[in-house]
Parts: structure tokens; sequence; C-alpha cells
């Protein structure tokens, strides 16, 4: 054990299960010597959450639904009181209504693109503004994102314009906090089946796709983006920040498909 993470506490918010990518960066986190603290969204995932935390050794912040700004503000104010000051921060929520992450994206409705928006994107932004009054050490804020932000993607539809708008943030973000050394950026995870994940439309096609036409010719999983990302919010990665990391076996550099690679 290096111990990489040694002496550095954070929050980590967006843990639903065992299968969560907000999980996995926990546990590489965790196995380098952090500290760490989990929130829940509702009742329902309270009794999901409370048991990884005890696993991995992680206080709880308690309720925290981004659409319901007191709630963020009473998880900041839980630790500050516990902690004083945190070094960082993972942000792994989105959210689309599931109905219109299927067919075309014109489809969208006004009250899906806001609240998309809002709990996809403005989340992160609201997140670090509380953030940035614990982090008097410097700190690393990580966000998840994924390839539909920059390309078109069957079935991704208001979630990649959230998650192109959600990558503009981290930059806008970067640079306002480049002062305090507060460094934002963003994963961009290949596709990994999780609870979200179930609700975008011909799943198991993106999988096999993917797994066929990466350049390592395989998917990713919740442990290769959880160290990649222990990475972007360590030390090692000091001189970074603004940054889009893609962790997606090289997927976005393929431009057409192989030759040789299996029909899907
Ligand atoms: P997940 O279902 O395990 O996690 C999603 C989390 O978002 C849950 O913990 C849920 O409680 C939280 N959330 C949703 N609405 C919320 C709200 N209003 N307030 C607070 N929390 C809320 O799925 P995941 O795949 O681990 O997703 C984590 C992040 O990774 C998301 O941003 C997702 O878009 C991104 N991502 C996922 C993939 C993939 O293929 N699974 C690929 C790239 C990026």
């Amino acid at each position: 054990n290096m111990g990489l993470m040694r002496g550095k506490r954070g929050v980590i918010l967006g843990v639903a299960n065992n299968r969560s990518i907000a999980y996995g960066i926990a546990k590489s986190c965790r196995d380098q010597g952090a500290e760490l603290a989990f929130t829940w969204q509702g009742d329902a995932l309270k009794k999901r959450v409370e048991p990884l935390a005890k696993e991995l050794g992680a206080i709880t912040l308690g309720h925290c639904d981004v659409t319901d700004p007191a709630t963020i503000d009473a998880v900041f104010a839980e630790v500050k009181k516990q902690w004083g000051k945190i070094d960082f921060v993972v942000h792994a929520i989105a959210f689309a209504d599931k109905d219109q992450l299927d067919g075309r994206y014109l489809e969208t409705t006004q009250e899906n693109f806001t609240n998309s928006m809002l709990i996809s994107c403005y989340s992160l932004t609201a997140i670090t503004q509380r953030a940035e009054h614990l982090m008097t050490d410097g700190g690393s804020i990580l966000t998840l994102s994924y390839y539909g932000a920059e390309k078109w993607m069957p079935h991704y539809n208001v979630m990649g314009v959230a998650k192109a708008a959600l990558e503009a943030s981290v930059r806008y973000l970067a640079a306002d906090l480049g002062e305090k050394n507060i460094r934002v950026n963003a994963i961009s995870a290949g596709p990994i089946k999780t609870l979200a994940a179930s609700g975008i439309g011909d799943f198991r096609y993106i999988l096999k796709w993917n797994e066929a036409n990466a350049p390592l010719r395989r998917n990713v999983t919740q442990e290769e983006v959880g160290d990649s990302a222990m990475y972007l919010l360590s030390d090692l990665s000091r001189g970074v920040t603004g940054e889009v990391h893609h962790v997606d076996s090289g997927y976005h550099v393929t431009g057409m498909k192989r030759p040789e690679a299996p029909d899907i």
C-alpha cells in the first residue's frame, strides 16, 4: 500500500449500490489511505449506502438531493462540523426521465430538459460552491461524463446535451478556482452496467459495440475508473485541471469499425 491518498479526506456523492462508479472510486481512494464521507439520495438508498460506508470506514453525512439546495447545505455543514476541511469531492450524479432516453432527442420536453440539466449539470456547480470554502489547502473535484457529450450516441439524448454542458462547467470552474489550487476535472467513462445505465435504451448493444470497437477490445470496469479517478484526486495529478480524461478502453479515438471487428 503506497498510501497515495493518506491524510486526504473527501466527500463522495452518488453511491447508490456496489455497482456505482462512485463506489469504485471510493474503494480505490480508500485503498490508498483516504478517509471518505458518503451521502445518499432518499431513504430507499440509505439502507444500501450505510453498509458500504461501514465496509470502507466512511462517515455518513445523510440525505442529499441536488434538486433541494437545503440538503446540499446540510451535508456540507455536517462535513464541516466533523472534519473542518476537505481535500476532494466526487460528483457522480446524473438523472433524466427514462421515457426520454429512447427514441428521438427532438421529443425532449422543457420539463425534462430543465430537470436533467439541474441534476446532471448544475449540481456540480452547486456542490463546488459549498466545497470551495472547505478546501482551505487546495483540493480536487471530479465529475463523471460520457462520450455522448462529444458525439451523437443512440438514446443518450438530453443526457448528451447535459454532459456537454457539464464538461464546459469543468473548464469554467477550473479557471475560477485555480488561484486557490482547487482543481476540477472529469472522467469520461466508457459504458458500465449500473443502475443509471439501465435507464438507457439498448444499453447491452452499446456495451457490445464498445467492446468490439475499442482499441483495448473490451469494456472498462468500476475498478479501472476508480483507479484513474484516484490519480485525479491525488497529488499525482497536481498539474492537471480543466481536463476531461477518457477511461473508455480508448473508444474515443475510434473513427470507424476495424474490418475484422465482429458485426454487432
Ligand atoms: P448509479 O445509478 O450507480 O449512480 C447515479 C447516482 O446519481 C445515484 O447514486 C443517484 O442517487 C444519484 N442521483 C440521481 N439523481 C439525484 C439527485 N436528484 N440528487 C442526488 N443524487 C442523485 O450510476 P453510475 O453509472 O455509477 O452513475 C454515476 C455517474 O457516472 C453519472 O454521472 C453517470 O452519468 C456517469 N457515467 C456513467 C456511465 C455508465 O455507463 N454507467 C458512463 C459514463 C458516465
